[in-house]
């Protein structure tokens, strides 16, 4: 099928999609001056990012606010999808990759880890359905891969994920792609994971607030990580409505800031 699609170009680059916590922010009804704010960077939808790598678009989580991000930045395709993890916030904007496998003339491939494809087979059950469809694009179509811990080749770039503790239940996934790291919705670096973060240019890493939390790292703890990798540049995301983008990004060290939706930031 031949479309008119717009511009997509967006090659070397990774474009923060979204930078907020699971609410958003605003968060809906809450008053407080950051939620009230006309500063566009204290809008935060639900935190995804997407890179533009040699022969594709790599989206990385369908948070729920997929669809008016991907317009916002003007992005016509996505042409594969890694998951972090299977909560509501980096999950349920799925159904928004229907278009896609019209554009490219196949399914899209998922790459993602078995609890993830639980939740995925479950929540979108229709997609998977073994029944004629009644009209095209019905459903999405996607082709479900299984990654672990071993780096994967996706559209020319070779991603290795990073296994982060998400509070005391959940494992997730962080991606590195060259020497730029992800890291969202973590409390918790193992061991392990640590040598996949040395010699780092970007490091995008969780920070939802300044106090303690049970599942993300406080502003502290992610200056922390930041220090202890020794990134030459760190971006922290998933922040909640207590960050006021400009008065605590000033407060930050050097080499440190907040991220905002619609950071663009330069694939090395
Ligand atoms: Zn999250
Ligand atoms: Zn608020
Ligand atoms: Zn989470």
């Amino acid at each position: 099928m031949k479309k008119k699609l717009v511009s997509t170009d967006f090659s070397g680059q990774m474009i923060m999609l979204g930078t907020g916590t699971s609410v958003g922010v605003p968060a809906i009804g809450c008053g407080c001056d950051v939620c009230q704010s006309s500063n566009p960077k204290n809008n935060r939808t639900r935190c995804s990012v997407i890179l533009g790598l040699p022969e594709g678009n790599l989206l990385i989580d369908t948070p729920p606010d997929l669809r008016e991000q991907l317009l916002r930045e003007r992005i016509g395709l996505v042409h594969a999808v890694a998951y972090t993890h299977e909560h509501a916030d980096h999950l349920y904007g799925l159904d928004d990759l229907r278009l896609f496998p019209f554009y490219v003339g196949h399914p899209i491939p998922i790459y993602s880890e078995p609890l993830v494809q639980k939740r995925i087979y479950s929540a979108f059950d229709y997609a998977f359905a073994d029944r004629d469809d009644t009209h095209p694009g019905a459903r999405p179509a996607l082709t479900m891969l299984q990654i672990g811990l071993e780096p994967f080749d996706v559209l020319g770039s070779t991603v290795t994920p990073i296994r982060l503790r998400h509070g005391p239940h959940f494992d997730v996934l962080g991606f590195r792609v060259g020497s730029i790291a992800y890291c969202t919705d973590t409390n918790e670096i193992p061991d392990e994971s640590w040598p996949l973060l040395e010699g780092l240019d970007v490091l995008i890493i969780d920070a939802l607030r300044h106090t303690p939390h049970a599942t993300h790292f406080s502003v502290d703890q992610a200056i922390e990580v930041a220090r202890k990798t020794g990134a030459k540049q760190t971006y922290l995301t998933h922040i909640c409505h207590e960050l006021d983008h400009d008065i605590d990004d000033a407060k930050l060290p050097p080499g440190i800031n907040l991220a905002y939706d619609g950071m663009r930031i330069p694939l090395t």
